[in-house]
């Protein structure tokens, strides 16, 4: 059977790659370096058409949770300035990978070139920036990150910035963790409507949620997210949100994180394949067929050693027709909803 083609809603390649100390981190990327979950072999192999390429500016003396610590401490701050700088830096990567790519790999700034690029099989990119802070309180960068590309900004990370406070990383969590957007919050969610930039609710907190959720006239927009009734991570949805994220139109991305996964909250790569198709019946049987999509959170977390890396991406889809998920819906998953909804955030 050939490839199901994938578009997925969140990657954190680009950190993996601006992390790597020397060498040429675009020609490791494109002719692949076999390290972590993404590289264009492997991406080809297991169907990997496109996605979310999430850049995220690590603070200085960054603790990046320690994949064991269901309740590790909270991330680092970061200065606008430094956060600018990094962004600009993996932002370049992004390009210099797309112009040594020879036409195989594309920066995409529109739902139709997206759609051609999936034709054609050429990778389609989406320049999305994980933790807005990077941008400054009165917009004075951010339209050259539009006119670069930027089509996609998550306010906040599960760290506080000037727009809010991003989700910290809890299991069990009651979803009570403290307070939401903040006045230049609300008009960050305002700038990204008019200018039409997606809006990723997936690291707000829950009241951060609400507060977008009120706002927003765009869908809703979970780009790497599960569902609370499983795993009671403070990361997931819970039912009313996977509701609101419905009825207006918005998607929720399949997160791959064993962490966000299990019941048990744990990181652990043995993670059986069935547990994410329980989450992807919870989230079908709340939001329905057109707002469940992938998002798969590769290079940025633990994920089942039955996926591995994006090569594995096949495991996913043989999974999914196992449970009887007809050949219509598990192309809506893997690409059709997120195609669909990129059309309608951007215009
Ligand atoms: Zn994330």
């Amino acid at each position: 059977m050939p490839l199901v083609p994938v578009f997925d809603g969140h990657n954190d390649v680009l950190l993996r790659l601006w992390l790597k100390p020397g060498g040429d981190a675009a020609a490791d990327f494109l002719n692949g370096d076999g390290k972590g979950h993404l590289d264009l072999p492997r991406m080809k192999a297991g169907g990997f058409a496109g996605g979310f390429f999430a850049i995220f500016a690590p603070a200085e003396s960054e603790v990046l949770p320690d994949d064991d610590d269901v309740n590790p401490p909270l991330a680092g701050q970061i200065s606008q300035p430094n956060a600018l700088r990094k962004t600009l830096e993996m932002a370049s990567l992004l390009f210099r990978i797309e112009a040594a790519s020879a036409g195989r790999f594309k920066v995409c700034r529109t739902a139709a070139e997206i759609r051609a690029c999936l034709a054609q099989g050429v990778t389609a990119a989406v320049f999305h920036i994980e933790g807005a802070e990077a941008i400054d309180e009165k917009f004075k960068v951010l339209d050259v990150l539009y006119e670069s590309g930027l089509r996609s900004l998550g306010p906040v990370w599960s760290r506080p910035n000037v727009f809010g406070n991003g989700v910290p990383f809890r299991f069990p969590s009651t979803g009570n963790t403290g307070d939401g957007l903040t006045e230049a919050g609300r008009d960050l969610i305002r700038y990204c409507n008019e200018r039409r930039i997606l809006i990723d609710l997936s690291h707000l907190n829950e009241k951060g949620f609400w507060d977008a959720a009120k706002l927003s006239t765009a869908p809703l927009v979970a780009t790497h997210s599960n569902a609370h009734a499983i795993s009671a991570s403070s990361r997931n949805l819970n039912d009313d949100q996977i509701k609101a994220v419905h009825d207006s139109g918005g998607v929720i991305g399949l997160n791959f994180a064993t962490g966000f996964l299990r019941e048990d909250g744990r990181w652990r790569s043995d993670t059986p394949l069935d547990i994410m198709l329980r989450h992807l019946d919870h989230l079908l049987r709340i939001a329905g067929e057109d707002c469940v999509a992938l998002g798969s959170d590769f290079d940025g977390a633990k994920i089942p050693s039955a996926i591995g890396d994006a090569a594995g991406l096949p495991n996913l889809i043989a999974a999914m027709r196992e449970k009887q998920y007809g050949e219509a819906l598990v192309a809506k998953i893997a690409q059709g909803n997120w195609l669909n909804v990129l059309e309608r955030t951007w215009g």
